[in-house]
């Protein structure tokens, strides 16, 4: 646990124009292939706030200065990404129920000297499926067990799905994944191994690659799915975001499913973070703006 003597306490109704501006930012290591800085500086611009996202390369045995110099310096919080989505916890005051399930944390909010830890990631992920398809009382397979695939499992089964099926490559990962999932949430889950040429069950509403297969610059990559299995009707989503069509979804457009980029998850998660941090809501449109341009699609 860190404290602060030293916090800046201020309220955005009393934010004067000045040479002062409130702090925000990443912590993580690479650093600097992660476009969320341009999404956020943009949106905080658009909406007048005197707000800056600073993207920080911050390697493991790092991550203990860097939270005591965000205290110090009364950043409203930070984003964390790999390496420390666990080893932040030990820093934490207080965790966010879903974020404890999760058992990772990508987003601290300070406040009077107090960290508090959530997970967005999955968050932003079910902000985006409700554009096109809502959770509740879906059937849904997610492929992965890492990080991305734990939220979106997490969130997702607390959103109201009826089921969640994890298939993953690593059977242990993928069995933990699932018992955690069944045993912490409403909803009921199950691991299946990843067999080739591998059926989605049918009956499922939802098909997700949670996996960093096809993630850039490995585009030519895909899921070892049989594209026959892919039923019309069915929201298939993908958690890479660029290239923001890949092909698995392309494969799932063509199959007649609801394709789901990456972009919508980047996107929502960032709005949630900036309204956790200053209470403002951001514009969606401004931050998908931004993003496109920043990969450059
Ligand atoms: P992790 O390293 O925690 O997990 C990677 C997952 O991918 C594991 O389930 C792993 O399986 C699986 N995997 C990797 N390579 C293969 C392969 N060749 N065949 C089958 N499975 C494979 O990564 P994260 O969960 O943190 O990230 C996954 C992806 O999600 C990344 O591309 C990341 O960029 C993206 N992401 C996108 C976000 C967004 O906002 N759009 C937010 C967060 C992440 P195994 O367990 O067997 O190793």
């Amino acid at each position: 646990m860190v404290h602060s003597s030293s916090r800046i306490h201020r309220h955005y109704a009393a934010v004067v124009p000045g040479f002062l501006s409130d702090l925000t930012g990443s912590f993580s290591t690479s650093s600097a292939q992660n476009p969320t800085v341009a999404i956020m500086e943009a949106a905080y611009a658009d909406a007048g706030l005197d707000v800056r996202y600073i993207n920080c390369e911050v390697p493991a045995e790092n991550l203990s200065d860097a939270v005591r110099g965000a205290i110090g310096m009364g950043w409203l919080g930070f984003n964390c990404s790999i390496p420390h989505k666990q080893s932040i916890l030990e820093y934490l005051d207080d965790v966010a129920p879903s974020a404890a399930i999760i058992g990772a944390v990508n987003t601290v909010i300070i406040k009077d000297g107090r960290l508090t830890g959530e997970n967005t990631d999955g968050q932003g992920f079910v902000e985006s499926l409700r554009t096109v398809s809502d959770p509740a009382g879906k059937q849904i397979v997610i492929f992965g067990a890492g990080g991305a695939a734990r939220a979106i499992a997490v969130e997702s089964a607390l959103a109201g799905a009826t089921s969640i099926t994890i298939v993953n490559r690593t059977v242990q990962r993928g069995e933990e994944l699932a018992a955690v999932v069944d045993s912490q949430t409403p909803a009921s889950a199950r691991f299946l191994p990843w067999t080739s040429n591998f059926n989605i069950p049918e009956g499922t509403d939802i098909a997700i690659n949670a996996t960093s297969l096809g993630f850039h610059p490995n585009a030519d990559e895909t899921l070892d799915v049989d594209t026959a299995s892919f039923a019309a009707g069915m929201v298939v989503a993908d958690v890479v975001a660029n290239p923001p069509m890949t092909r698995w979804l392309q494969a799932a457009e063509a199959a007649g499913c609801t394709p789901l980029t990456g972009l919508g998850m980047l996107v929502n998660q960032a709005l949630v973070n900036a309204r956790l941090w200053t209470g403002q809501k951001l514009n969606a449109n401004v931050m998908h703006h931004a993003l496109e341009q920043a990969l450059g699609i």
